[in-house]
């Protein structure tokens, strides 16, 4: 990997959606804000992306990262969906289904309000998953402090939150704006994956810096490199017209872990 990207997003849309934009990245920039403010603060703050599921070099019969939200929804005590994403009906989406929205788990879940949520069993629950995976949508999981306070539930760290992200209007496209320091403790990467390019293959095309909306790919000397922000979501190799780009798992326990580190952060079943 590249040791910094000097081509993180730029400020590029207009009207309404600029303001927003302008706002988070000034709010990014606020000094220690990590220390201080809740959404950004390690203790309150840990998400994790599950690459989708292609194109992945696995080690022997190790699940895919996507079982672990399967085993999440198994085990969890509650899970509450929403049949509409708000970002993508908010950024009046194109490319994605608004239908689709976040996969709220544990006792807190019940609690949500502002939007029409509704509780279901375990089976529609992992239907809610596969046709979130099958649109494109790439899982982001884990504690979110943030929705908190989006859906209006207090912070018992019982709330398990599932976030069908899509890159041009999640609301988590605002961390291309946060620099490494905050990125690394509440957006951590899995455990023992990686994601590289063939330089032979690389035609120096630019569709994977188009599609990570974190702002980790750039290239340079028509050749793509991808930074230290890079957060394994997998979107650039699904991307690469050539095949250049690699995501690997190399450590056949990385779901256990995973689960591990969400099980001791968050209360969820
Ligand atoms: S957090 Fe994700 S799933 Fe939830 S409303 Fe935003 S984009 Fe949709
Ligand atoms: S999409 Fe593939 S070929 Fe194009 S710049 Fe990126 S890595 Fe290179
Ligand atoms: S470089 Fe690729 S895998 Fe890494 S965050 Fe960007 S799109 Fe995702």
């Amino acid at each position: 990997m590249a040791n910094s990207s000097k081509n993180r997003r730029k400020v590029h849309v207009e009207g309404i959606g600029r303001k927003a934009e302008l706002l988070m990245r000034g709010f990014m920039r606020l000094p220690l804000v990590n220390r201080w403010h809740p959404w950004l603060k390690e203790s309150k703050t840990d998400m994790r992306w599950l690459p989708i599921n292609q194109d992945i070099d696995m080690p022997g019969d190790a699940p895919m990262p996507v079982d672990l939200l399967h085993r999440l929804i198994d085990e969890a005590s509650h899970r509450v969906i929403m049949d509409y994403c708000g970002c993508r009906k908010g950024w009046k989406c194109k490319d994605y289904p608004h239908e689709i929205g976040c996969l709220l788990m544990g006792d807190s879940a019940l609690e949500a309000q502002r939007f029409p949520f509704r509780e279901v069993g375990p089976e529609e629950a992992h239907e809610h998953v596969r046709k979130a995976v099958a649109a494109g949508l790439v899982p982001i999981v884990g504690k979110a402090r943030a929705d908190n306070f989006i859906f209006k539930i207090k912070d018992r760290h019982r709330l398990l939150t599932v976030c069908f992200c899509c890159e041009c209007c999640c609301v988590t496209r605002f961390a291309s704006y946060a620099p490494l320091q905050y990125l690394e403790p509440t957006f951590t990467v899995l455990d023992g994956i990686s994601v590289t390019v063939d330089a032979d293959k690389c035609k120096g095309c630019g569709k994977c810096v188009k599609r990570c909306y974190i702002g980790a790919v750039e290239v340079d000397g028509r050749k793509a490199t991808i930074s230290e922000y890079c957060r394994a979501c997998g979107r650039c190799a699904i991307t690469c017209p050539t095949g250049a780009i690699e995501v690997k798992i190399t450590d056949p326990d990385f779901l256990e872990k995973a689960h591990e580190q969400i099980r001791s952060y968050v209360q969820y079943d």
